[in-house]
């Protein structure tokens, strides 16, 4: 029996849409910032410097170590004490390993209060929670990731919440797609996968099959072309053609999709 021709926008009607969590739908770039500019406000150590060098300092040294907590390197305690201390010895502080916790402590405080989400994330996920199963994907652990999606009103909006802590495999390993698609009964051709991190997200994906969308917020550089990439999770209608294509009818309409694009 011949192919069913292919759709306009050349790829399979999803089921499945996975997202990654950290910078995808949960804006930690921005909440990071606004954390250590709270953090720091007042401490004459931090007269004058650029909030912008501290958050890429900063960025730097949790890239740099989130990896080897993951692999337990280092207890999650600990992680936050040495990052700190590295962050703060530039400007005189946190010499001690109690003045690094107190500061980390404070600074995970305001972080925690502060989150917010990608701007468009809230209502992308509901516009799709209704017509596909959803999923998140991501390289951290369990009980932070149920908190923060609590705290960003996104759990009601999520079918699976699959964590590396949970499976024992950390992105791009081709295991926690696996179980993402177990969990969410979906083969990899009808699935799509959307996130910021190139390797771990688009390569990821790409390995299992899976379709990636490259959120690329941060002015990147894509490295193939021919990987579908938003830069932006707004505006809503723009943003689900490239991750469903055809938009879905409400539900109770035909099942089948109208193409609105
Ligand atoms: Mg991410």
């Amino acid at each position: 029996m011949p192919s069913q021709p292919e759709s306009p926008l050349h790829f399979v009607r999803p089921t499945v849409v996975l997202f990654d969590l950290d910078d995808t739908l949960f804006d930690h770039a921005n909440t990071a910032r606004a954390a250590l500019a709270v953090s720091t406000a007042g401490l004459p150590e931090f007269q004058g410097v650029d909030l912008e060098q501290l958050y890429q300092q900063y960025s730097e040294i949790l890239e740099e170590m989130h990896p080897q907590v993951l692999a337990g390197r280092y207890s999650y305690e600990e992680a936050r004490r040495l990052r700190f201390q590295r962050l703060l010895a530039p400007y005189g502080l946190g010499a001690s390993n109690a003045e690094a916790e107190q500061f980390a402590h404070r600074h995970y405080g305001h972080y925690q209060s502060l989150r917010r989400p990608v701007p468009g994330a809230l209502p992308l996920l509901e516009a799709l929670k209704p017509h596909f199963r959803v999923g998140i994907v991501t390289n951290n652990r369990t009980s932070e990731q149920k908190e923060k999606l609590a705290q960003l009103g996104m759990t009601h909006l999520i079918d699976a919440l699959i964590t590396s802590e949970d499976v024992g495999a950390t992105k791009p390993n081709p295991r926690i797609y696996q179980v993402a698609l177990e969990r969410l009964q979906g083969s990899p051709a009808e699935a799509v996968m959307v996130g910021d991190n190139w390797l771990a997200d688009v390569v990821g994906a790409l390995d299992m099959g899976i379709r990636p969308v490259w959120l690329n917020r941060f002015g990147g550089t894509r490295a193939l072309p021919h990987v579908d990439e938003i830069t932006s999770l707004e505006p809503l209608s723009e943003v689900l053609l490239k991750i469903t294509g055809p938009v879905p009818l409400p539900i109770g309409e035909d099942a089948d999709f109208v193409n609105k694009g």
